[in-house]
């Protein structure tokens, strides 16, 4: 008599679950695995800030995963998950219920409104790749209106939220907008860019050495920066922060927060509708479901804190839940995930960044080499030896000739 082998459907295709389902499809455990997302293709979401900026192209951002997840083992089905029915052990979907025996939630994160009113409605997020693309032809649009009509509102830029991800867009908008802007007369004089952050500092997740090495590098590039001071109200044609100033603009660009999506499913879950998950990153009261990456709340035992959201820790627990099944599917006993931090990374434009990895601290354009090199070495990971050779190396050696 022959076994059926164990159905693992995976919920996401980005960083955790691109990890469950190669790790898992290598070690040959008895299993058929179903990655469900709502896209064709993974989405290199680090990549994005260059995306918007136009400083690559968005195929560069932007995996198909029939390439990707070529083992037999493995399908990967285009669905928009809905929820889950945890007693009956199914998937909910746009395209009907999936039954599944072990299941993975690796469904990311959406940005965070805080409920500031106008602010869903009115700012631009940077989550998908079409976020990148619609950022990019705003501004575009809106440096077009600024040029003959001479609205100071139209050529100035607000991005909220000083974390990685905005100080990242902010660096490569402020190098691409003398570039879209010349073209339409206007000089970079006339062109205003502004980060506000609530907290006190830039990259509030990061050490204080780098928040203020990030902080004047971006006021260098001519970025006016607002530290301490919350975004209270938006509209289409200005941002209102808690000490009363408002900026009039256009383009509201929105990078200071997620949560986890809204779905359908009695899981148990925390602060911003993360699943809390046990040590075996299984949700909790539920051992055939594990919770991974943005979507799940994991307490990191060094600091006491949540672990912040992060491609680093996706891939880790990706890697720690494969292995967990495997092990488990075997009979041998399960290991507790413990985060590892390798590091972190911010580019600060083309040339330049800021990072650690490991006790070694990086700055300028080794910081901004080793992102990209970090970018490529994931990539091989993947296997993806023709997007690296068509875009990861020809990416770096441009950054080299970078003046
Ligand atoms: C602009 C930006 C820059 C960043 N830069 C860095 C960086 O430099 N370094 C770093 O470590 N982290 C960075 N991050 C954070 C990092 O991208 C996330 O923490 C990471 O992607 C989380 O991985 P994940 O697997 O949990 O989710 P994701 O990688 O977001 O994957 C979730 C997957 O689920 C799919 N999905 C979502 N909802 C549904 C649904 N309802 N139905 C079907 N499919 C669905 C999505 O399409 C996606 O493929 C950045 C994030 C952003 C937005």
């Amino acid at each position: 008599m022959t076994m059926q082998p164990t159905h693992v459907i995976i919920a996401g295709a980005g960083y955790g679950g691109l990890a469950v389902a190669m790790n898992l499809a290598k070690s040959e455990s008895p299993t058929r695995i179903t990655v469900l997302d709502r896209f064709e293709h993974h989405l290199l979401q680090t990549r994005l800030p260059q995306v918007a900026g136009g400083a690559l192209d968005p195929r560069q951002a932007a995996l198909p995963l029939t390439a990707l997840l070529s083992s037999p083992r493995v399908e990967h089905r285009p669905a928009a998950v809905r929820g889950f029915d945890l007693a009956q052990h199914r998937v909910l979907t746009d395209r009907g219920p999936w039954p599944y025996d072990l299941l993975v939630i690796a469904l990311g994160s959406e940005p965070e409104d805080y409920k500031i009113p106008g602010l869903r409605q009115h700012a631009l997020r940077l989550k998908t790749l079409e976020d990148a693309q619609r950022i990019s032809a705003h501004i575009q649009r809106a440096l077009l209106r600024a040029s003959p009509q001479r609205q100071p509102e139209a050529s100035t830029f607000v991005i909220g939220g000083g974390g990685a991800s905005g100080v990242e867009l902010a660096a490569e908008l402020a190098h691409a907008l003398p570039r879209w802007a010349s073209p339409h007369g206007l000089s970079p004089g006339r062109i205003r860019l502004v980060l506000v952050e609530a907290q006190e500092r830039t990259l509030p997740a990061s050490p204080p050495w780098m928040s203020r090495y990030a902080t004047r590098a971006l006021t260098r590039m001519g970025i006016e920066i607002r530290l301490g001071q919350p975004i209270v109200e938006v509209t289409d044609e200005s941002v209102r922060l808690a000490t009363g100033e408002e900026i009039h603009t256009q383009t509201t660009m929105w990078t200071g927060g997620v949560r986890a999506p809204w779905l359908e499913a009695d899981l148990p879950l925390g602060p911003g509708r993360r699943i809390w998950v046990d040590p075996y990153l299984r949700a909790m009261g539920h051992p055939e479901v594990f919770a991974i990456g943005d979507v799940a709340l994991i307490v990191d035992p060094h600091t006491g804190r949540p672990l912040e959201p992060s491609a680093q820790w996706a891939v880790q627990q990706g890697s720690a839940v494969a292995r967990n099944i495997a092990n488990f599917l075997k009979g041998r006993p399960e290991i507790p995930y413990r985060p590892r931090r390798a590091g972190e990374l911010i580019s600060l434009g083309p040339t330049d960044g800021v990072g650690r990895i490991g006790p070694l601290r990086l700055r300028g354009r080794p910081a901004r080499w080793a992102k990209q090199l970090n970018e490529v070495r994931y990539l091989l990971t993947l296997g993806a030896w023709w997007h690296t050779l068509k875009w990861g190396l020809p990416m770096i050696s441009a950054s080299l000739d970078e003046k």
